[in-house]
């Protein structure tokens, strides 16, 4: 590193440092380190369109462009101020002590003074996000600008969309003012630290919990190179938490522990089936517990998406609307028909999804799904939004049962590594049916498949490509469900 140098400080940038000292240092000195996780896009490119729609509530604002520089946007909220714009302002720009801040949405509050309002995708305000907003209390108020309300402005959970394009009523704000003003007059000694901190080398520290809290840091792979190599199958292998009894006794490795004395029985058998690679497998009891599931059988999997903003009318933010499915019709011969649906169009996906659904699957069938909660769930919903095949999709919902506790209870393979989701336990039984070799690998990757090819700027090759590789993924999930249920039945064996 050369001589000493001043950072400047985004309010991002000081949230970086309050999760964890190194990841700031990293940020800004090893940059080239990080490695963002596959959801980071999509979390942002939520963020952004939560942004736009909140702004667009307000017609009568101003935005202040970062065109050509961050210098420009100070300049022309300066000029805004000055001239007694009413606002509101949108992304307002300050900056204090090298301390740059653009907020979200200021209102005029009438009196002279803002309404502060930092925008986000939440369903509500979350302690991280008091210290952005003293972040912007303590620049606005260096820079003699009056406050008298500092919200977050948060998603409401319960606006449901009843006319296109009409947002009024998405957004509630939770007022913060005097949390955050307390907080705000600890900025100066938190900025002073995190400089002190940037001067320095990269600091120590350990991975713990504030490594995924309040986001998982892109600096995890750098941080966990150093640590000497652990066990092949560490006691971390042990499900929903288990593994925390063991470890608070100091045991690291799986293999430690003695399967003849482990009290619960579930836990002794992934034991024994790492240590001897013998998978675990009741056939009979798997077969009992299939033979009373009628014929046909319809296995049956959504992919859904569940946007913030909601898209369709009659949906909530973060209301779940199935856009696609994959259903393998099975005989008791043993003969198999695929059907599909899905809907790129950007229309409500949900008539076309309940009327196919509702075409391919027999009164008589039993409905199969892998952790069928949330087929259930999805098929209740349509049954509600869809008046005319209410009956009938409502009578699938009470007929759909659950293939994945029949594979917990009657099958494992070391290679699960504690797991029972389909991902992880169809290699172990069919490995050339590997999600790696597919397109679209999982259900955030089909959900971002299906915004892009939904897009209207979309090429119809892109969008004929995207879909082929969306019924591929579902495809899969239904085949692999069939082929997991005839293994556990030891057809095959
Ligand atoms: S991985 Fe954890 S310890 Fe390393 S920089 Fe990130 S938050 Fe800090």
């Amino acid at each position: 590193m050369s001589g000493p140098r001043r950072h400047g400080f985004s309010k991002s940038r000081i949230t970086m440092f309050e999760q964890c000292p190194k990841r700031l240092w990293l940020a800004i000195h090893r940059p080239e380190l990080a490695q963002f996780d596959e959801g980071a896009q999509g979390r942002f490119d939520t963020g952004h369109k939560v942004g736009e729609v909140a702004c667009a509530l307000h017609p009568e604002g101003v935005m202040v462009e970062a065109e050509p520089d961050l210098v420009a946007a100070l300049e022309e909220t300066e000029r805004l101020l000055a001239e007694g714009h009413p606002g509101p302002i949108f992304e307002a720009t300050f900056s204090h002590e090298g301390v740059l801040i653009r907020a979200d949405i200021l209102e005029g509050d009438g009196a002279g003074g803002w309404r502060l309002a930092e925008v986000k995708s939440s369903t509500g305000a979350k302690d991280y996000h008091l210290g952005d907003l003293a972040t912007q209390l303590w620049v606005m108020g260096e820079a003699g600008v009056s406050v008298s309300a500092a919200a977050i402005r948060h998603v409401n959970r319960e606006f449901v969309l009843e006319t296109e394009g009409d947002y009024r009523g998405l957004f509630e704000d939770a007022d913060l003012l005097d949390e955050a003003a307390l907080l705000a007059l600890e900025r100066p000694a938190l900025v002073a630290e995190a400089r002190e901190v940037l001067a320095g080398a990269e600091p120590e520290r350990d991975l713990g919990d504030h490594c995924n809290a309040p986001f998982p840091c892109e600096f995890s792979g750098h941080c966990s190179r150093a640590l000497p190599p652990g066990p092949e199958w560490p006691v971390e292998v042990l499900p929903n938490g288990a593994w925390k009894k063991w470890a608070k006794k100091g045991v690291v490795d799986l293999l430690a522990l003695d399967e003849t004395t482990m009290p619960k029985p579930r836990e002794a058998l992934i034991v024994a089936a790492t240590r001897t690679g013998v998978p675990y497998h009741d056939r009979e009891g798997a077969r009992a517990a299939m033979a009373q599931w009628s014929w046909p059988r319809a296995w049956l999997d959504f992919e859904t998406i569940a946007p913030a903003v909601p898209l369709w009318l009659g949906t909530r933010p973060y209301g779940q609307v199935p856009f696609q499915f994959s259903l393998h019709l099975e005989q008791e011969d043993g003969s198999i028909m695929h059907h599909e649906y899905l809907c790129c169009d950007g229309s409500d996906p949900r008539p076309g999804c309940a009327a196919a659904l509702v075409e391919a699957i027999p009164p008589e069938a039993t409905v199969i799904a892998y952790n069928a909660g949330f087929e259930r769930s999805v098929l209740r919903a349509l049954a509600d939004h869809v008046p005319e095949h209410a009956a009938a999709l409502s009578a699938m919902a009470e007929r759909t049962v659950d293939l994945l506790p029949i594979t917990r209870e009657h099958w494992y393979h070391r290679d699960q590594r504690g797991s029972w989701s389909i991902k992880a336990v169809l290699p172990t039984i069919a490995a050339e049916l590997d999600y790696a070799a597919l397109e679209v690998k999982d259900g955030g990757m089909a959900q971002e498949s299906f915004l892009e090819a939904s897009d209207p700027a979309t090429t119809p090759e892109r969008r004929w490509a995207l879909e082929e590789a969306l019924k591929a993924y579902c495809a899969r999930d239904t085949w692999a469900m069939v082929v997991v249920a005839r293994r556990l039945a030891g057809q095959g064996d």
